[in-house]
């Protein structure tokens, strides 16, 4: 079997009191899409720096490609980093920043055109060379630091929230064109974010974090699907999670389960649930009209509150409005019922 291209052995890394990274294991596969979820200061940052041989574990291992790198220097270590700020040099031309890595090997001068052009190409900026980065967009720029960090063949792309100063339309964008060149090049890329939605769009997997510590690994569909903590359940997507009494009601069990807004049913108390359904009664506390979709907010009759999302398919603004403060019958498959924890 190929070795994983990333393995932490019981990674910690601590500043003084704060414990940054604690006693991490993951793999990584050699290809993947690999990212790492979670919130501003759950340790993502530093995981990413550990790879790149910016930072070193306070304690723990940490092998590429099967070989320990721990103490090794960023230099020595077939990984490259993008970062947010793109750090491109603002006095030099789009076709020098890119080839600046093979100007340190002191590639010769055609062969660094040759991949200069090749980069470019893969990128989508062919023709931009001669330019210099404060004659390019945003995302032009975030193309060029992509390029640059390519260029030297690594075996591993660090991307420390590479799309974080882009606006909404064009991050969308480059979610999908970052997926599409690393499916062409077929290196690993990992991929730091806060931002779930871009997680889950692009990665083959996902590491949720929180305080240092990975609380789940699964692709996107177990992430979301399958939340392994109340924590990943409550920062991937929307979650309702139901608990004790009210579980226990509804499902037989007093333990803590969650169920994604749009897999329950709003209907009326007429509506009589299949076998294959749990149900719940309530009433509509709010109602957000959200164009596409309304956001419901039940008040459940045994307790707690649900929130539901339905498409707007063949209603209008003002018939959900008129749900508000209706009583209504809860329903959803108990396929889409998962146990969150334990
Ligand atoms: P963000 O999304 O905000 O970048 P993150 O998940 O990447 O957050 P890290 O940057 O890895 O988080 O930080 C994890 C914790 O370690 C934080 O509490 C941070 O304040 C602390 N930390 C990181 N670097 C240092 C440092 N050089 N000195 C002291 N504390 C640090």
């Amino acid at each position: 079997m190929t070795k994983p291209a990333i393995r932490f052995e019981k990674v910690s890394r601590h500043f003084g009191d704060v414990i940054a990274v604690d006693a991490v294991d993951l793999e990584i596969q050699d290809g993947e899409f690999f990212s790492m979820l979670g919130p501003s200061g759950s340790g993502k940052t530093t995981c990413l720096r550990m790879i790149a041989g910016f930072d070193r574990p306070t304690s723990g291992r940490i092998f590429l490609f099967g070989q320990e790198v721990s103490n090794l220097p960023p230099f020595e270590r077939d990984v490259n980093t993008v970062f947010q700020d793109y750090a491109l040099f603002p006095h030099m031309t789009v076709g020098d920043n890119i080839a600046y890595g093979l100007m340190i090997k002191r590639v010769p001068k055609d062969e660094r055109k040759k991949r200069v052009d090749e980069m470019l190409d893969l990128v989508q900026l062919a023709g931009f060379a001669a330019r210099k980065p404060s004659q390019l967009s945003g995302g032009q720029r975030q193309r060029v630091a992509l390029a640059r960090a390519l260029i030297n063949h690594p075996k591993v792309l660090l991307l420390d929230e590479p799309l974080g100063a882009l606006d909404l339309k064009l991050r969308q964008q480059m979610q999908v064109e970052l997926k599409s060149i690393q499916k062409r090049i077929g290196i690993t890329f990992i991929f730091v974010t806060h931002d779930q939605e871009e997680a889950l769009t692009m990665s083959d997997r996902i590491a949720v974090f929180n305080q240092g510590r990975i609380e789940q690994v699964g692709t996107p569909s177990e992430v979301y699907e399958k939340p392994a903590t109340p924590f990943v359940a409550g920062f991937v997507g929307t979650s309702n999670l139901i608990s004790g009494d009210v579980a226990k009601r509804i499902t037989g069990s007093e333990k803590t389960f969650s169920i994604r807004p749009e897999k329950i049913y709003l209907g009326s108390l007429s509506d009589a649930p299949s076998e294959k359904m749990y149900s719940a009664t309530g009433t509509v506390r709010d109602v957000i009209y959200l164009g596409l979709y309304t956001r419901y907010l039940v008040n459940l009759d045994d307790g707690g509150e649900l929130v539901v999302i339905e498409q707007n398919l063949k209603t209008t603004s003002m018939d959900v409005l008129k749900t508000r403060d209706q009583k209504v019958c809860l329903s959803w498959d108990k396929e889409h019922i998962s146990r969150v924890g334990g």
